[in-house]
């Protein structure tokens, strides 16, 4: 079998089996049984001009490669063009877009960095899989180093309509990077039209019957592979003693016999601001909840060097105090708001414990917490799980009580009808549920990626005979 070398911005650790998310166990599933390789930024930043090798470790059969990243490079190709012009416009987000000058140029160096170190580790026989949005040029830069290998690359987050991604500074060449790929798989068939779309539109583009696509003078295949958790995992986790013993002491001391529990990294794609509201208005509406229910919003620090993250911080503050100060009482606090990461262990118990997890992304790639929701959740007597229509999860997971995000009424009837669901309702929306993510789990997701990988027609531009590869200097198609 051939060695899969993944590749993605940061590296997981790959020692703390506890805190490592699925995505990091399914990659390292892989990567151990086929001996591999995973290569990425170590997360560290050093003075411009800085140059310092690699760093190689060996984990239970897996090597993993990691370098540090320049305080430029991080300032332009990190915070800027990846988290301030890719990640909101992918994201639907365009209001939210700050572009500066700089930024598209340190996001093609970082990408051309990557390949050189990169290069060198490189076996001709390797399978690459190249991860997320951090990355799309990274497959072409390798071409250009004549890499001959399978290259696959794996968007985790939404690709947003044409009319929306025309907007970004050189879209057209960023999309037709992606033709340097045999394979790029989208999260939903939102995310894999939206693409066709854009290469129909801006490429004279088109995709035949098996999903492969034709554009900018250039072949790949596409598909979509809608992301799973370690399903297994997870609920062992929210039914170990130990957790459930600890969370059974913190469930004492909030009086409430209800918990509405929503878990996020604080990012403004989460649609939180209106989340808090849609409780509000839960109270408001239906007085009968107030000293009942408590709802819990864990929200994670997550890329605080980037403006709009401070923003959206700032608001929440505001509003979590707002609600507490207007319908809290000397014996009941609404809502607790918690500006923290939390142990994983800890969160599958709490999801458990939780008769409503909510879910409420204004648009989002996935989202793994609704899975791990109906994961933790006992059959017996499970919780209700409400879901934005707008979380690529929405797909998949249809018995959820599925929400507009923007709408705060409808949420909050939402949380009402799923705070008063019967017990019967509830355990057969939880058995369709929890088939569904049994199946279509973190493991089944990454074999079916590999896959496809492994019998995807080699990307070629139309007409060159199927052996060429887009490495081939004379095959490249302009600008890549
Ligand atoms: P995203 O990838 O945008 O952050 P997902 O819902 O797909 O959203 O994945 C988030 C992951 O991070 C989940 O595994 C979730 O359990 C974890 N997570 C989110 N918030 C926290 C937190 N406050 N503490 C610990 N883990 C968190």
């Amino acid at each position: 079998m051939s060695r899969l070398v993944v590749v993605s911005n940061r590296v997981a650790d790959l020692t703390d089996p506890v805190q490592s998310g699925g995505l990091a166990v399914a990659l390292r599933d892989a990567l151990e049984s086929r001996g591999g390789l995973w290569f990425g930024w170590d997360g560290n930043t050093v003075p411009s001009g800085t140059r310092i090798p690699p760093k190689i470790t060996k984990i239970s059969g897996v090597t993993t490669v990691t370098l540090p990243m320049t305080q430029r490079d991080y300032r332009e190709y990190y915070v800027g063009f990846s988290n301030s012009v890719l990640w909101p416009m992918l994201h639907y987000r365009l209001d939210l877009v700050k572009f500066k000058s700089g930024y598209l140029k340190g996001y093609k160096r970082v990408n051309s960095k990557f390949a050189d170190a990169l290069v060198p580790f490189l076996k001709p026989d390797d399978i690459i899989w190249v991860h997320d949005f951090h990355l799309f040029p990274l497959g072409a830069e390798l071409r250009k180093r004549g890499c001959r290998q399978r290259i696959g690359f794996f968007l985790h987050i939404p690709f947003c309509p044409p009319e929306i991604l025309a907007a970004a500074p050189e879209n057209e060449w960023l999309v037709r990077t992606l033709f340097a790929y045999d394979l790029v798989g989208f999260q939903t068939i939102t995310d894999l039209e939206n693409f066709r779309r854009y290469v129909e539109v801006h490429g004279g583009g088109s995709t035949d019957d098996v999903g492969v696509t034709s554009a900018f003078g250039a072949r790949t295949s596409i598909a979509c592979f809608p992301i799973g958790i370690d399903t297994e995992a997870f609920q062992a986790m929210a039914s170990s003693p130990e957790g459930q013993a600890r969370v059974r002491q913190f469930r004492k001391r909030i009086l409430p016999r209800q918990l509405i529990i929503g878990v996020d990294r604080l990012d403004y794609t989460k649609g939180l601001p209106d989340r808090l509201r849609a409780f509000a208005r839960l109270l408001e509406l239906y007085p009968e909840n107030r000293k009942t229910v408590t709802f819990m919003q864990i929200a994670a620090p997550t890329r605080e060097d980037v403006v709009a993250y401070g923003d959206i911080r700032a608001e929440l503050e505001q509003l979590s105090g707002a609600i507490n100060g207007r319908f809290g009482d000397f014996d009941w606090t609404p809502l607790r708001y918690i500006h923290r990461h939390v142990p994983r262990d800890t969160l599958a118990v709490l999801f458990g414990q939780s008769q409503v997890g909510f879910v409420s992304p204004l648009r989002d790639g996935m989202n793994l917490v609704a899975k791990e929701y109906v994961a933790a959740q006992d059959s017996r007597n499970p919780g209700v799980l409400v879901l934005s229509k707008f979380a690529g999860a929405a797909e998949a997971l249809k018995e959820a009580v599925i929400v507009n995000p923007y709408d705060v009424d409808e949420m909050a009837e939402s949380l009402q009808k799923a705070l008063r669901m019967p017990l019967k309702q509830r355990q057969q929306r939880q058995k369709a549920l929890m088939a569904t993510i049994r199946k279509h789990d973190v493991h089944e997701w990454q074999q079916n990626f590999l896959n496809a990988l492994a019998k995807a027609p080699i990307a070629t531009e139309p007409g060159s005979h199927e052996t060429g590869r887009m490495g081939d200097p004379a095959l490249l198609p302009d600008g890549l």
